[in-house]
């Protein structure tokens, strides 16, 4: 296990129990899906399946982390397999250069690494509890970039609702160090825009279909009540620089 990785389970420890307490975060480890041999782990979801509802179902959230996340990250460590430099570089360096990675396993990088950490992202950017609006700097910004918090949710829905087939909506501090509303596809990250994002909600069907069917505006609607807003406070910061 590197470095990074570490903080992860530490992170996700730390945040099951705040969520829940410590028996939820037992209690998730002894369910949790066996640990695929690699540099790259599955993080623990930090709180229960169940935590989002009514927003987002249980279902949902087991089947996206404990197999569609899982799978990005099996994916992962098959590439590192072939190419070992790919568990030693962090993360977001890789994904903020992959010219740097072999051709042969790019596409693969680009859709598994990505999907990786899209995912570990956006668990970590959602909560049962939190701050439910921005606040301080966070709100100040958007509001001077946008006109408030509903004209950026706003937009953030439309480039969701807009993202033809798979991918992301985000909210990311720019190359410029300015805010803006950015909808990536599949699984590429805002990080090789030189973009660091702020927040960011999965639109890929399997997100939201069980329950939302093809409404993804409804979807998107509902995301908002599950947004960390403390997390995203912390995102802008980091991202500020
Ligand atoms: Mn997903």
């Amino acid at each position: 296990m590197n470095r990074r990785q570490s903080l992860r389970l530490i992170a996700g420890a730390v945040g099951a129990i705040a969520a829940g307490g410590l028996s939820r975060s037992v209690a998730f480890a002894q369910t949790a899906p066996a640990q695929p041999a690699g540099p790259f782990k599955l993080p623990p979801l930090g709180y229960a399946f169940s935590a989002l509802e009514p927003h987002i179902d249980a279902q949902t959230m087991e089947i996206h982390h404990d197999r569609h996340h899982a799978a990005y990250v099996n994916n992962a460590n098959q590439l590192a397999a072939r190419w070992p430099e790919l568990g030693k570089m962090p993360i977001e360096q890789i994904l903020s250069d992959l010219s740097k990675v072999p051709d042969a396993i790019r596409t693969g990088v680009r859709n598994n690494v990505g999907g990786d950490w899209n995912h570990t992202f956006f668990w970590e950017l959602m909560t049962p509890g939190g701050a439910r609006e921005p606040s301080g700097d966070l709100k100040a910004a958007i509001d001077s970039a946008f006109g408030g918090t509903k004209e950026m949710m706003d937009k953030v829905n439309a480039a969701g609702g807009g993202r033809f087939g798979s991918g992301w909506a985000w909210l990311v501090v720019d190359k410029d160090k300015k805010l803006d509303v950015i909808s990536t596809a599949n699984q590429d990250t805002p990080l090789e825009l030189g973009a660091k994002p702020v927040l960011g909600v999965d639109v890929w069907e399997h997100a939201y279909y069980l329950k939302y069917q093809n409404r993804r505006a409804d979807y998107l609607k509902a995301w908002w009540n599950t947004v960390n807003w403390d997390k995203a406070a912390a995102n802008y910061k980091t991202a500020k620089g």
